[in-house]
C-alpha cells in the first residue's frame, strides 16, 4: 500500500521546552489539558491532548486533566465522564484531575487582593453601557463613571456581590487597566458576573462566577503548570493572561504559547455546531461513527495508535491551515494492514452451486489471518457445495479485461479451489440469482499442477456456515471540503454517509468478533463491530475502505 513519506513533522512548542529545560528554566515541566465540559471532545481535542500529554510524557513531566467549569449553564456530568473516558482511551493519564472551580475561593481572595491594590472596581453600567464604552478597534474606549469608586466601597460593593444582595447582572467586577488599550482585552475587562445558577459542584454556593480569563490564569498558576498550550485564537488573550498572574502575585508565571487550531476538511471542529448535529436529529448521537468526535470515531473503529500518529504527522505550528481527510484515513489505513485479521465476509451476496463437488461434503480450508505476518497464524474456514460470492465479482457481459467470474471464465476462490462459471439462474425480471459453475479437486489450495494460471481471486463464504450481519458503510459526512466555512452546512451533509446493508454473509469466525478486534474483510475494507450488535443481530462498521487494492489483488500469483 503506497504510503506517504513520513517526514519529521515540526513542533515549534517542543523545541520552545527543550530550549527552557537546556537552560534550566525549569526542572520539570508540567502542562495541563483544559477542556469545558459543554460537549464530547472531537479529534481538535485530540490534537491538543496529544500535545499537552505527549509533551509531558516526552519530558518525564506531569499534565492535570482540568475541567474548565466557570460557565455553569451549559455544563453536564455526562460530558465529564465521555471526557475522562476520551482521553484514556487516546492512551494518556493525567497526573491530577481538577476542576476550576476548585479554585473559586482562591480566585475570590485573588478578586479582593486586586481590589485592595486599587486594580479592579466594581461596576454599576448595564452590560449594554458597558459595550458601548468598549470603543472599537480604531477608537478607544471611556472610562465608566464608576472607575474611581474608592478601594472601601468597592470592597464593600464586592462582598455584597457575593452575599448574593443583587440582580443578576446589576453589577460586575472589573480589571481596571486601560480603555485606551489598543488591545481591546486590556479595556477593563470582566472579572466577576453574579449568576444564580446552580452549579453541578459547588451547587448553590456561589452566585457570583469568575471569568474565563480570570480563572484560567490563575488556575495554570495555582497548578504549577509551566507551559499554558492553547489556541491562537488566545494571543490576544495573553497580555490580560500575563496581567492577571503578575498583578495578584500569583505562585508562578506559567508561559502561555498558542497553537494553530486543527481543522479537518470534509468535517467540523466545533462543539457547538456538532451540538446542532445530535440535537437536531442529523446524526444518530454523538457518537455516531459518522462524528469526528473521539467517540465517534472510536465506534467507526480508529484506533487510539491512528490517532496519535495523525497528530504526529500533522505537527505543532503558528500558522492554520486544513488538513485533508486523507491524512487521518491513511493513519488509520496503515494501523490497521498491521494489525487487522483478514477474513472474509460477502457484503452483497450472489449464490453460486458447485455442480461437480460432493453433496454434503464439508471441507476446512486453512487461511492465513494476515498473509505478510506468519506469525498472526491460522485459521479454517468451511467450504462447501453453495457459497455466496460478491455480486460485483460477476458481470455477464463482461469486457476483456474483466478477470473474475463470467459464462465460461475461471477465477480462484480464495484459500480454495478454481473454479469456472458454467451457468446462469435467473429470476422471471431477467436478474442473474444463481451461479451454476465448476471446480477443478486438482487445485485446491488456489494454484494448479498444470501450471494453469488464474488472473482473479475472488471471496467467498459457504452458505451453510455463514452468519448474517448488519453491515454500515459510512462515508464522510459532508460533500463540501470546508462546511463550517459555508452559510449553511446542514446544506452540504452528504445523503450518502451511511449505507446499511442488511444480509450481508460472513464467515463462521466472526459470530465472535469484538469490540476490541479489528478486521479487514478481504479486497472490501477495514471493519469493526457495532456497540449495539449482539449475538442475535450482528452489526459491523466499515471503518474505511482499502484504497484501490482490488485490482492489486486481482493480478496476485
Ligand atoms: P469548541 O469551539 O469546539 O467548543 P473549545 O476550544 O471551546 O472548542 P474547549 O473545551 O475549551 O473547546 O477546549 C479544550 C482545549 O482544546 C483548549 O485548550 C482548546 O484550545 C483545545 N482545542 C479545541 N479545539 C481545538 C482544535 N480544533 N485544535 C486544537 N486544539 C483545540
Ligand atoms: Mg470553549
Amino acid at each position: 500500500m503506497a504510503i506517504e513519506e513520513n517526514t519529521a513533522p515540526s513542533n515549534f512548542i517542543q523545541n520552545i521546552i527543550q530550549e527552557d529545560l537546556d537552560k534550566g528554566k525549569h526542572s520539570a515541566i508540567y502542562t495541563r489539558f483544559p477542556p469545558e465540559p459543554n460537549g464530547y471532545l472531537h479529534i481538535g481535542h485530540a490534537k491538543s491532548i496529544c500535545l499537552n500529554f505527549g509533551m509531558a510524557k516526552k519530558f518525564g513531566g506531569k499534565c492535570n486533566l482540568r475541567f474548565d467549569d466557570t460557565n455553569p449553564d451549559k455544563e453536564e456530568i455526562e460530558y465529564m465522564h465521555s471526557i475522562e473516558e476520551d482521553v484514556r482511551w487516546l492512551g494518556f493519564e493525567w497526573n491530577e484531575l481538577r476542576h476550576a472551580s476548585d479554585y473559586f475561593n482562591h480566585l475570590y481572595m485573588y478578586a479582593v487582593k486586586l481590589i485592595m491594590q486599587g486594580n479592579a472596581y466594581v461596576d454599576g453600567l448595564t452590560a449594554h453601557e458597558i459595550r458601548e464604552h468598549r470603543g472599537t478597534l480604531t477608537e478607544p474606549g471611556k472610562n465608566s463613571p464608576f472607575r474611581d469608586r474608592s478601594v472601601e466601597e468597592n470592597l464593600g460593593l464586592f462582598q455584597r456581590m457575593k452575599e448574593g444582595e443583587f440582580e443578576d447582572g446589576q453589577y460586575v467586577l472589573r480589571a481596571k487597566i486601560d480603555m485606551a488599550s489598543p488591545n481591546i482585552n486590556m479595556r477593563d475587562p470582566t472579572l466577576y458576573r453574579i449568576k444564580r445558577t446552580h452549579h453541578h459542584r459547588t451547587g448553590d454556593d456561589w452566585v457570583i462566577y469568575p471569568m474565563y480569563d480570570f480563572t484560567h490564569a490563575l488556575s495554570d498558576a495555582l497548578e504549577g503548570i509551566t507551559h499554558s498550550l492553547c489556541t491562537l485564537e488566545f494571543e490576544d488573550h495573553r497580555p490580560l493572561y500575563d496581567w492577571v498572574i503578575e498583578s495578584v502575585g500569583a505562585p508562578c508565571h506559567p508561559q502561555q504559547i498558542e497553537f494553530a487550531r486543527l481543522e479537518l476538511q470534509y468535517t467540523i471542529t466545533s462543539k457547538r455546531k456538532l451540538h446542532q448535529l445530535v440535537d437536531e436529529g442529523h446524526v444518530r448521537g454523538w457518537d455516531d461513527p459518522r462524528m469526528t468526535t473521539i467517540s465517534g470515531i472510536r465506534r467507526r473503529g480508529y484506533t487510539p495508535a491512528s490517532i496519535r500518529d495523525f497528530c504526529d504527522r500533522i505537527g505543532i505550528t503558528k500558522k492554520g491551515s486544513s488538513i485533508e481527510m486523507g491524512v487521518l484515513e491513511n493513519c488509520i489505513r496503515e494501523d490497521l494492514n498491521e494489525h487487522a485479521l483478514r477474513v472474509m465476509g460477502v457484503i452483497n451476496p450472489l449464490k453460486i452451486t458447485i455442480e461437480n463437488y460432493p453433496d454434503g461434503q464439508v471441507e476446512e480450508m486453512e487461511a492465513q489471518n494476515h498473509p505478510q505476518k506468519p506469525e498472526m497464524g491460522t485459521r479454517t474456514v468451511p467450504f462447501s457445495k453453495t457459497l455466496y460470492i460478491e455480486r460485483d465479482d460477476f458481470m455477464e457481459d463482461a469486457p476483456k479485461k474483466f478477470f473474475r467470474l463470467s459464462v465460461g471464465r475461471e477465477v480462484r476462490l480464495r484459500y480454495a479451489y478454481y473454479i469456472t462459471c458454467t451457468d446462469v439462474v435467473k429470476n422471471e425480471q431477467g436478474e442473474v440469482i444463481e451461479l451454476i459453475c465448476s471446480y477443478d479437486p486438482t487445485t485446491k489450495g488456489g494454484s494448479s499442477p498444470d501450471g494453469r494460471k488464474v488472473k482473479g481471486t475472488i471471496h467467498w463464504v459457504s452458505a451453510e456456515h455463514a452468519v448474517n450481519a448488519q453491515v454500515n458503510l459510512y462515508d464522510r459526512l459532508f460533500t463540501h471540503p470546508n462546511p463550517g466555512s459555508t452559510e449553511n452546512y446542514i446544506e452540504h451533509l452528504n445523503p450518502e454517509s451511511l449505507i446499511e446493508v442488511s444480509n450481508c454473509k460472513l464467515e463462521p469466525c466472526l459470530s465472535s468478533a469484538d469490540l476490541s478486534k479489528h478486521y479487514q474483510f478481504e479486497r472490501t475494507g477495514y471493519f469493526v463491530l457495532d456497540k449495539d450488535s449482539s449475538s442475535e443481530a450482528l452489526i459491523f462498521n466499515r471503518t474505511s475502505t482499502l484504497r484501490d487494492t482490488w485490482a492489486k489483488i486481482d493480478e496476485q500469483k
